[in-house]
């Protein structure tokens, strides 16, 4: 920077402002203050020269001040701009990661409940052919033996295949068979005797008090026989 002070020549007859206005006296000029424009004498002149070195190092203090804090500023803004898409970056890094997770676990989510479905509908299908295996049909077929009829009970799985066959022994006619649905058949024969039957051959025979031709199946392991809906009596077994 460049004093602001500069000389040139001037007219003899003008008079130092300085010295009329801040000393109150009167001098010729020596020189004209090119910055300001006014003539001055030399005593002048030094002191005006001095204070506008004064004027320029202040000048260039705040100059120097305002760069600095310019440049403060400048690196601010570099700095929150640098500062701003790193916290993007990691914020969208850190939500992308999530929702990979998230991702991830609705997926396995999903696959956990394919196989539970799966093994539930293999499961119904194991019941179902255990189911199909135990269910049987019974019947009962009656012939005569010695002029005397006789009756036995046939036991079939559902493709009618021949599990097994039991010889009852007389009967009148008045045969009834009932299953409990659990592998056990009853059967009544018309007189006292009454059957439990297994459909592997285990016979249970039960002396009746009356005679008995109809079953009604309860509940708590109980059948109920009676004749002609008279006499009922109740079996458990
Ligand atoms: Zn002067
Ligand atoms: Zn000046």
């Amino acid at each position: 920077m460049t004093s602001a002070t500069s000389l040139s020549n001037v007219d003899d007859c003008e008079s130092c402002v300085l010295c009329l206005s801040k000393y109150n006296r009167i001098r010729p000029s020596f020189c004209q203050c090119k910055h300001c424009s006014i003539p001055l004498c030399m005593d002048c002149m030094k002191e005006h020269h001095e204070e506008v070195l004064q004027d320029v190092a202040q000048i260039s203090h705040q100059y120097n001040e305002l760069k600095e804090l310019l440049e403060m500023k400048q690196k601010m803004i570099v700095d929150e701009t640098t500062k701003s898409i790193e916290d993007v970056n990691q914020y969208f890094k850190t939500y992308i990661n999530e929702l990979l997770e998230t991702q991830e676990k609705i997926i396995l989510d999903i696959e956990k409940a394919k196989q539970d479905a799966q093994s539930y509908v293999l499961k119904i299908d194991s019941d179902l052919r255990i189911v199909g295996i135990e269910i049987q049909v019974a019947s009962i077929c009656m012939r005569m033996q010695n002029h005397r009829p006789v009756f036995h009970v046939t036991f079939c799985d559902l493709k009618m295949n021949k599990l097994n066959s039991i010889l009852l022994g007389k009967c009148d006619g008045c045969i009834e068979i009932r299953t409990d649905g659990k592998d056990r058949f009853f059967i009544t024969t018309g007189h006292h005797r009454f059957y439990i039957i297994h459909s592997n051959g285990e016979k249970q025979t039960v002396n009746l008090q009356n005679d008995g031709d109809c079953i009604a199946v309860l509940h708590n392991r109980r059948v109920a026989v009676s004749k002609q809906r008279k006499d009922m009596e109740i079996i458990a077994y």
